[in-house]
């Protein structure tokens, strides 16, 4: 069947689309729903021995150690929860560096002695297990020798069940490492972040009175965008298949319309989606809340309530894989591509984060007293600090080869890393930066504090949604994650910095207030020299403009536009230091992070340039010469019968094959290995040959799928995929 069939007995296949039967949801209360399939806290509590549900739960509520002989009992009543839920295997969830989920999956029935078979889960397979490690990437920590991984329970993350026609699967969280302990996964760095970050945020807490502080833990609650697509359409896209995103594809003529015969069928059959993913999530313990996103079309938004970031990490990879397949089961494709289209809005996914802990509450908050507020500010100073130092690992953290083509495209936050603060607290740090601030600058609040602080109202009314870096009134926004991604990565980059930023404001006040300055004065004094030091990252204009760009060249930020540049950010001697200080990465490891992600992109945009040359020859360039062919024979019939010619639309084919063949020509041409090329030369390459190449060819592909008739041309158009639903 020629490629154009396929396209056009998808559009049929679209057009007679009938949701199957019983697959929506019924009408059970989110309440009963909710954390059906979690091993929550009330099940633990309901089948746990006392002292080993308190033992436990001091392990995940106040970060204490793990008791190792409680495994044995917890495995014992998860075994049993599991199984009266129907489950018949169990796996240790990881998260390699891939940046998707892996599972290792076993059965809970082993063989008895008798030829029978009986059901065992003891502890030590709760707590360890070991995957075949070897397809995993490891950056040089594993010698093929000793290509052995392990993981290890998270017991902060909650087991859950996952349903399947097949049999149900309880399944563990757990870290991934090497035979060393090195880490192999983004869970790993991401605990050890967040203890790092809770020692300094601690020390600074206890500065300010609190004599026992409760342990400081860091929030996190992630906007994840999407596009939906009919999968009849997404089948037809080998592009889409393998890559994510489309490399081939013209513009949709502008100001077109919907045709109104599908626009009738989007809101039922997206919403029935909705209805049955949030209801998957909701038995996931997972607060989701789906909504509509009018930025593009086909373009939807899901922002699950903010979680510990452990958690609230885990719940996102497990959110990506159930709104793939919830779509899948309503006859579209989810796809999580930063760009899936050129000249659409992308798609990235918001980290909203804050720290705090169960006595002080959100310490990102502002308070009702000059003395919270003092406190607040301390913590929000220490963010300005970080993100103005470590600008560029902020930047790292998110750069990927699918984020490129989002990150400082217009409708994204731009490479340069700032933040936006607001007029209001922008106007007290700059007071704090003069000598002292005495008044916050909306009306109503002027109160002069005894610790010359003022009361801030929660609410600082205005949003910008051009920063990458944003204060939204009790949290941060961190918008330049890609869509695609983890948010751990981002985590542990922030979990870290801070750690950094809050150490220096605990050791500057312990030595003020130890040389005999009282402590609002050391308070006063630590908050002017951040500010003046770091001051130069607040900025609350128009992050999309091309002043920005001078100014903030002008204020030396840095502008690190593509993941190349990005990536030798991880390895400066700065990093290194920052993450080996306070224990989050060794030296070693951050190596092989930095190998792995350049690694992933040569692979990434190697995958794109082989797709884009095989889809070119095979696909595109076939339907042209086709159509060349039938104007040509058009041509032969009029001049059999001595009509008048005009070959004008066969010049234009013909030119248009002509660019398509010269690109494929050279794209072949680039992806001739040059077999003793290093890494950062194969990386260079893909970015400066074959990103280029890739982009010629389809630029004439363009071109010709503007010239070749419709009932000729294989690949589904944008206006297909965008607004038929
Ligand atoms: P927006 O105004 O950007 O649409 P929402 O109110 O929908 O924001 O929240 C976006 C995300 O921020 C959600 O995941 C929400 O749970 C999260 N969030 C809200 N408060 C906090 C907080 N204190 N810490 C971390 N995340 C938070
Ligand atoms: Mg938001």
């Amino acid at each position: 069947m020629s490629g154009s069939k396929t396209r056009l007995q998808a559009i049929d296949a679209v057009k007679s689309y009938q949701p199957p039967a019983g697959i929506l949801p019924t009408a059970d209360a989110p309440g009963e729903v909710f954390g059906q399939n979690v091993f929550t806290k009330a099940v633990m509590q309901q089948r746990l021995p006392k002292p080993v549900f308190k033992s436990l739960m001091a392990t995940i509520e106040h970060s204490k150690p793990l008791d190792p002989t409680v495994a044995d009992v917890v495995a014992a009543a998860m075994k049993d929860w599991a199984m009266e839920k129907g489950a018949t295997h169990y796996a240790h969830v990881f998260y390699p560096l891939t940046g998707l989920t892996a599972e290792k999956h076993d059965s809970f029935l082993e063989p008895g002695g008798d030829g029978s078979s009986i059901a065992e889960f003891a502890g030590k397979t709760l707590t360890q297990g070991e995957p075949d490690a070897s397809s995993f990437p490891n950056g040089g920590l594993r010698a093929t020798f000793e290509a052995r991984g392990y993981t290890g329970w998270d017991v902060t993350s909650p087991a859950y069940i996952l349903e399947n026609p097949n049999g149900n699967t309880l399944c563990i969280p757990t870290v991934f490492v090497s035979m060393n302990g090195e880490a192999l996964d983004h869970k790993t760095p991401l605990l050890r972040s967040q203890q790092a970050m809770a020692v300094q945020a601690e020390r600074v807490l206890r500065l300010f009175g609190h004599a026992k502080p409760d342990a400081v833990v860091s929030f996190a609650g992630a906007e994840q965008e999407y596009f939906l697509i009919d999968r009849s359409f997404f089948l037809c896209r080998p592009d889409l298949l393998n890559t994510g995103r489309t490399l081939f594809g013209a513009r949709p003529p502008k100001g077109q319309e919907f045709d109104d015969h599908y626009f009738g069928a989007i809101p039922e059959r997206v919403l029935a989606f909705m209805l049955d993913a949030e209801r998957e999530l909701f038995k996931l313990g997972i607060p989701a809340k789906t909504r509509h996103n009018e930025v593009a079309p086909g373009q939807f938004e899901l922002a699950p309530m903010f979680e510990r970031s452990n958690v609230a990490a885990d719940h996102q990879q497990l959110l990506m894989v159930i709104l793939k397949r919830v779509a899948q089961k309503h006859g579209m494709e989810c796809l999580f591509h930063e760009k899936p289209f050129v000249g659409i809005n992308g798609s990235g996914k918001h980290v909203n984060f804050s720290i705090g802990n169960g006595t002080e509450g959100n310490l990102l908050l502002p308070g009702d007293t000059p003395h919270d507020n003092a406190q607040f500010l301390v913590f929000c100073a220490a963010i300005i600090r970080a993100v103005h130092k470590f600008g560029g690992l902020l930047r790292a953290s998110v750069a990927s080869a699918t984020n490129d083509h989002r990150l400082g495209a217009n409708e994204a936050p731009p490479a340069i890393i700032s933040i936006f603060l607001g007029d209001q607290l922008t106007d007290v740090f700059d007071q704090i930066a003069k000598g002292g601030a005495t008044a916050s600058k909306s009306k109503g609040t002027l109160e002069i504090g005894v610790d010359t602080l003022p009361v801030l109202p929660t609410d600082p009314g205005d949003r910008n949604r051009t920063s990458p870096f944003a204060f939204t009134g009790n949290r941060f926004e961190f918008r330049a994650p890609g869509s695609l991604q983890s948010i751990a990565g981002p985590m542990v980059t922030i979990n870290t910095i801070l750690a950094e930023a809050l150490d220096h404001i605990a050791t500057e006040l312990e030595g003020l207030v130890t040389a005999g300055t009282p402590f609002n004065a050391a308070v006063q004094k630590v908050l002017e020299e951040i500010i003046s030091t770091h001051g130069s990252i607040v900025f609350n204009g128009d992050g999309y403009s091309e002043e920005w760009q001078a100014e903030a060249a002008a204020r030396g930020l840095p502008n690190l536009r593509t993941t190349l540049d990005a990536l030798p950010e991880l390895i400066t001697d700065e990093a290194l230091d920052l993450f080996s200080h306070y224990g989050v990465f060794t030296h070693r490891e951050m190596h092989s992070r930095h190998d792995i992600a350049l690694e992933q992109y040569i692979l990434s945009v190697g995958v794109e340039a082989r797709s884009t040359l095989e889809i070119a020859n095979t696909v595109v360039l076939p339907a042209a010469l086709r159509y060349q062919t039938e104007l040509a024979s058009n041509l032969a019939s009029l001049k059999s019968i001595g009509a008048e010619l005009d070959t004008s639309t066969l010049d234009e084919v013909s030119t248009g094959i002509r660019a398509l063949r010269a690109g494929i020509g050279a794209l072949r041409s680039g992806l001739t290995h040059k077999a003793d090329a290093s890494e950062a030369e194969e990386a260079a390459h893909a970015l400066e040959v074959l990103l280029p190449a890739m982009g010629a060819v389809r630029t004439a592909s363009d071109e010709l799928e503007t010239l070749v008739a419709d009932d000729l041309w294989p690949l589904p158009t944008y206006q297909e995929m965008l607004f038929i639903l």
